[in-house]
C-alpha cells in the first residue's frame, strides 16, 4: 500500500527539533546540495554550509534577508558577512546601537548585535544568487523555528519580497493578504509588526533604488517602534 504524501511540513519539523539549524548537509533543496558539493570541491577553505542564523535569541528585532551570497555568507559562515549587501547593513546597525565593535567582513571581527538578529530565508547559497520558490518553502520550517524561538521579538524587518512573504508564510499567515511596500510596515499578530525594505543588494544601492538614506529611515522608523531612541553616529 502507498501511505497518501504527508504535507512538507511534516516531514521537515521533526528535523528541526534540536534547533532552528539545519545541518551541514541539509538535503532538502537538491538543486542547492549539488552547488554546495560543487563548491565544497572547489572552494575547500570556506564554509560551504547552510549559514546560521547570527545574533541573540532574545532580541527585539529579526532582520531577514534572501539567501547567503558565494563569495560572502556562503564563505565566512556568518550572515551577509563578505557581502556586498553587508556592508551597508553593518554600517547601519551600528550607526543606530544595535551593534557593537567593528565590522571587519570576518566572522572573527568581533562585531556583537544588540537586540537584533539575523538570518536567511534561505539557508544555503543559491546558484546566481536566486533561490527557487520551492526552495524557500522546503527552507521555511528553520525560519519559522527562528521567530518561535525568539519570546522578546517586537518588530521583523524584511529585506526584499521574498523575505517579506516568506515572513509571513512562516508565521502561519497567509502572504496575499499583505502587501509588500517600501518604508510601510504591518501588524502580523502577537503585537509584532512586520516592516518591508528593498534589499540592500548591490544592484539595489547601485541603480539607486535604495539609497543609505532610506535604509537609514527605515532603520529609525524600527528603532523608534521599540522604543531605542535615534540613531548613535
Ligand atoms: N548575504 C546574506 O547573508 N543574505 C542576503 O540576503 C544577502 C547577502
Amino acid at each position: 500500500m502507498t501511505l497518501p504524501a504527508a504535507p512538507l511540513e511534516a516531514h521537515l519539523k521533526p528535523r528541526c527539533e534540536a534547533g532552528c539549524e539545519p545541518g551541514r548537509d541539509c538535503s532538502f533543496c537538491p538543486r542547492l546540495a549539488k552547488f554546495r558539493e560543487s563548491n565544497r570541491a572547489k572552494y575547500p577553505e570556506w564554509f560551504n554550509a547552510p549559514v546560521p542564523s547570527f545574533g541573540p535569541a532574545d532580541a527585539e528585532l529579526l532582520i531577514v534577508g534572501l539567501a547567503p551570497g558565494l563569495k560572502g555568507a556562503n564563505r565566512t559562515g556568518r550572515p551577509f558577512t563578505g557581502d556586498y549587501a553587508g556592508i551597508l547593513l553593518y554600517e547601519t546597525l551600528l550607526r543606530f546601537g544595535l551593534a557593537t565593535g567593528t565590522y571587519a567582513e570576518r566572522p572573527d571581527d568581533g562585531l556583537t548585535l544588540t537586540e537584533c538578529r539575523i538570518t536567511n530565508t534561505v539557508r544555503c547559497v543559491p546558484p546566481e544568487n536566486k533561490p527557487l520558490p520551492d526552495e524557500a518553502a522546503a527552507c521555511r520550517p528553520f525560519l519559522s523555528q527562528c521567530i518561535s524561538e525568539m519570546p522578546r521579538l517586537k518588530a521583523i524587518l524584511a529585506l526584499g519580497r521574498i523575505a517579506f512573504d516568506g515572513t509571513l508564510r512562516a508565521s502561519g499567515l497567509k502572504a496575499s493578504r499583505y502587501k509588500f511596500v517600501h518604508g510601510e510596515a504591518v501588524d502580523i499578530g502577537e503585537g509584532r509588526k512586520l516592516f518591508g525594505c528593498y534589499h540592500c543588494s548591490r544592484y539595489n544601492t547601485n541603480t539607486g533604488r535604495l539609497t543609505p538614506a532610506m535604509f537609514h529611515r527605515v532603520f529609525g522608523d524600527i528603532t523608534a517602534y521599540l522604543g531605542r531612541g535615534a540613531e548613535h553616529a
